[in-house]
């Protein structure tokens, strides 16, 4: 039979490079030829764990064991299910906080009457804050649950 070469799948995209090293040597530990994307893997990431195919089921349960969530920020963890594949949203809050307040200045400049650019200022503040509870900042990726930077 034929050796076709194993397709390799990117286990997960963690926070740091001290992180990946971490878990590439907690899944190598359970004989899991896992590696991050650094040294002859070139081009790729330091902080992406990847895996052979055959390996991604198991890799993921001694990952999830492994606990990333104890070791890092409490933002890059899902409240819902606890997925360590997030990303953080684009900052459509500060856009629209912005956009709003330039449109605020230039009426307050330009145009009449002039508490009209107070009342878009406001709303634009408003507005941002609506949008911010709504998008959040940051994603998952695994259930889709979205929430806003959390400060330890
Ligand atoms: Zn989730």
């Amino acid at each position: 039979m034929a050796d076709i070469p194993e397709r390799h799948v990117r286990l997960a995209s963690l926070p740091d490079a001290a992180i990946a090293k971490a878990a590439e040597e907690e899944l190598q530990k359970n004989g899991i030829p896992a590696y991050t994307g650094s040294g002859f893997h070139r081009g790729r990431s330091d902080r992406e764990l990847y895996v052979p195919e055959s390996y991604e089921a198991e890799a993921r349960e001694i990952l999830t064991a492994f606990d990333i969530g104890e070791r890092t920020d409490p933002n890059l963890i899902c409240p819902r299910c606890s997925a360590t594949r997030v990303k953080a949203q684009p900052p459509v809050a500060v856009i629209v906080t912005l956009a709003g307040v330039a449109a605020a200045v230039l009426i307050f400049l330009f145009a009449e009457p002039k508490w009209l650019g107070a009342i878009l200022f406001a709303g634009a503040i408003i507005a941002a804050a609506v949008i911010e509870r709504r998008v959040g900042n940051w994603k998952c990726l695994n259930c889709g649950a979205v929430w806003l930077t959390k400060r330890s």
